[in-house]
């Protein structure tokens, strides 16, 4: 699977984004507008507030499409056990000590309808493209 992960870089940590497994449930834009700002360019700035706020804050987004590389703060905790929700209509959301593609992660958003281009994650384009449900 090709990386289409994008890092930006900050002081005390960076925030890497694949676009490919956004839903847009706009956890990052609600939390820290400062950091995550579609209307600007880059739209992530690791440096816009604390970097403790922006670890926790991305540990908000459902699918794992933002992630945090800490250089000098805490990073993200890894959960000691794992939570499955499958969401009626929408993906299977995954939060745990995971490794789905053959790198850990905690939070991922699995296709429950096969129709992702991006398997096994969650791209939206089949019956889950009402979820979240305000996007
Ligand atoms: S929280 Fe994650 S899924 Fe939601 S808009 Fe931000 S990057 Fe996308």
């Amino acid at each position: 699977m090709a990386d289409t992960r994008r890092v930006y870089s900050g002081e005390h940590v960076d925030v890497s984004y694949d676009a490919r497994r956004c839903r847009h449930a706009a956890e990052c834009l609600r939390g820290l507008p400062t950091v995550f700002d579609t209307d600007r360019k880059p739209w992530i700035l690791p440096d816009g507030d604390e970097a403790a706020r922006v670890v926790d804050v991305v540990a908000r987004c459902p699918t794992g499409a933002l992630r945090t590389h800490p250089h000098d703060v805490s990073g993200e905790p890894i959960p000691d056990r794992t939570t499955v929700a499958a969401l009626p209509g929408g993906p299977t959301l995954l939060h745990g000590d995971l490794d789905v593609t053959g790198e850990r992660e905690t939070r991922a958003a699995l296709c429950a309808c096969g129709a992702s281009q991006n398997a096994p994650y969650c791209d939206g384009s089949g019956t889950c493209s009402s979820w979240p449900p305000h996007a």
